[in-house]
């Protein structure tokens, strides 16, 4: 059995057959799902969507896209929305500068408060960082200086620096359908050095299909694709890196059950 621990199942592609995603992501051995937030303001769907759903659980968080809408949103709104038994994460909060499309600042208030009800619920982080590795080096460094939280570095694309300093930190590393792609040989050879311990896989679906299905819409189903590269990368068995990235999901998601 796979876990896809990020996908988006509210976003309007998959709207009209979400029935249909689920039971194939069930067909295809991807016994459970979360659904991550994006919008604290549009929280209610989501978690309508988990409730919907035995195998799917939630998340719940600002994208740093969309920092600056919910600047309002304050670390006691994360902490008191996180109390359904259907979440299973903080998140996804970040940074962000590829394509800034919230102002740098905001997106770090948000970040900083993200962390701080990882921190107060001990429900671990889910982190966005894209082309922003110095500065998310230099707040995880900064931030679990002041007292641990469990997080990790989800749709990992940024280098090896931050990989090692996210494990460092006690953090686990989302690998997403990018690692299929032939371009993606530096992303392979990190993934090489990430402890066996510290890796899970994500399709972030509807984005980021990975090979046969790239550029098409992406769906839970697939992520054992990129577990199946992941396996290959890193010298072990398929059945071997669904025991290992289950296991590890199950240890970094500890409120989500074991259906
Ligand atoms: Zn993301
Ligand atoms: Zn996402």
């Amino acid at each position: 059995m796979l876990i896809d621990t990020h996908c988006h199942l509210d976003f309007p592609d998959f709207e009209a057959e979400r029935d249909v995603i689920v039971a194939r992501a069930m067909a295809a051995g991807v016994g459970q799902m979360i659904t991550i937030s994006t919008r604290v303001k549009k929280f209610d769907k989501i978690l309508r969507i988990a409730e919907t759903y035995d195998n799917v659980f939630c998340s719940v968080g600002t994208h740093p896209h969309n920092a600056d809408e919910e600047l309002d949103v304050d670390v006691d709104d994360l902490v008191r929305l996180s109390a359904h038994p259907k979440v299973v994460a903080i998140g996804e909060a970040g940074l962000d500068y590829f394509y800034d499309n919230a102002p740098r600042e905001a997106q770090m208030i948000g970040l900083r408060r993200h962390i701080e009800a990882a921190r107060e619920t001990g429900l671990p982080l889910v982190i966005h960082s894209r082309s922003a590795d110095d500065d998310m080096a230099a707040v995880l460094t900064e931030e679990t200086g002041k007292g641990a939280f469990p997080f990790l570095l989800h749709c990992f694309s940024s280098g090896p620096d931050l990989a090692r300093i996210g494990v460092e930190l006690g953090g686990y590393i989302s690998f997403s359908g990018i690692l299929t792609f032939p371009k993606s040989e530096e992303l392979r050879e990190i993934a090489k050095t990430v402890p066996h311990a510290r890796m899970i896989v994500e399709t972030d679906a509807p984005y980021l299909a990975p090979k046969p299905f790239r550029g098409k819409r992406n769906e839970p189903a697939y992520v054992a694709h990129t577990a199946q590269v992941l396996a290959e990368t890193i010298g072990v068995t398929t059945e071997e890196i669904a025991a290992i990235t289950t296991e590890n999901a199950f240890r970094i998601f500890s409120r989500m059950p074991r259906l």
